[in-house]
């Protein structure tokens, strides 16, 4: 509803090609899921196996999805939706999300990767919160938000080995996890994958047997 009324103030713009009201034309979609995200998430490099993995990466996940490299139409979306105030953006993005993830077991509870406060504060919403709950509702599963951060350090710009270190320390978990259910953590961006590796151990150190993961998009290697 408030979505609604907000698009008529200010109407949308499709980020592929410009077309008025919407934020990602069924073109453009299908420009970003014809061109599938096929490497490891982890390395962004390697054949994978089914799981997602190239089989080489130490990871404390075991299953990975990515929808595609953040380039083009989708690094505009993500990019809209972070640092323009485009807050309906949470509805295609999880769409994305959705479609390229395979059926899941109904034990599967979907983790957003925790925002740091001030980036809330700014934005006026929690953006991989805002995406979580959509997906949960296409998907009919259920959220659990007990991964915190406990540092607020911004990771834009930093290095490679600045951005393990902070990563290392960024998180907690608020309570003991159940080791019968599968935690899906989702990001938006997926760069060195210090984040969601570090996340992943997290929520394996509160008692979680099964970690997968899925991004929007990866950075892609220079
Ligand atoms: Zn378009
Ligand atoms: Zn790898």
């Amino acid at each position: 509803m408030l979505d609604t009324l907000l698009s008529f103030v200010a109407p949308h713009h499709c980020c592929g090609c410009g077309e008025t009201g919407t934020l990602l034309c069924d073109n453009c979609k299908y420009d970003i899921m014809s061109e599938p995200f096929e490497a490891c998430i982890a390395c962004g490099k390697g054949l994978v196996s089914r799981n997602g993995l190239c089989g080489v990466c130490k990871v404390p996940y075991q299953r990975a999805w990515c929808v595609a490299d953040r380039r083009d139409h989708l690094q505009r979306l993500i990019g809209n939706y972070k640092f323009t105030n485009a807050r309906a953006a949470y509805m295609p993005l999880a769409q994305l999300l959705s479609d390229r993830l395979p059926e899941l077991p109904a034990e599967t509870v979907i983790v957003p990767i925790p925002t740091i406060n001030s980036h809330i504060r700014q934005r006026g919403y929690d953006h991989m919160g805002l995406i979580a709950r959509r997906l949960a509702h296409l998907r009919a599963l259920s959220v659990d938000i007990s991964l915190q951060r406990i540092t607020n350090t911004t990771q834009r710009g930093s290095g490679m080995r600045e951005r393990a270190k902070q990563a290392k320390a960024a998180f907690m978990c608020a309570k003991q996890l159940d080791d019968k259910k599968i935690y899906l953590l989702i990001d938006d961006v997926v760069t060195s994958g210090a984040t969601v590796k570090y996340a992943a151990q997290t929520l394996l150190d509160a008692g979680a047997s099964t970690v997968w993961v899925a991004s929007i998009s990866r950075q892609p290697l220079d």
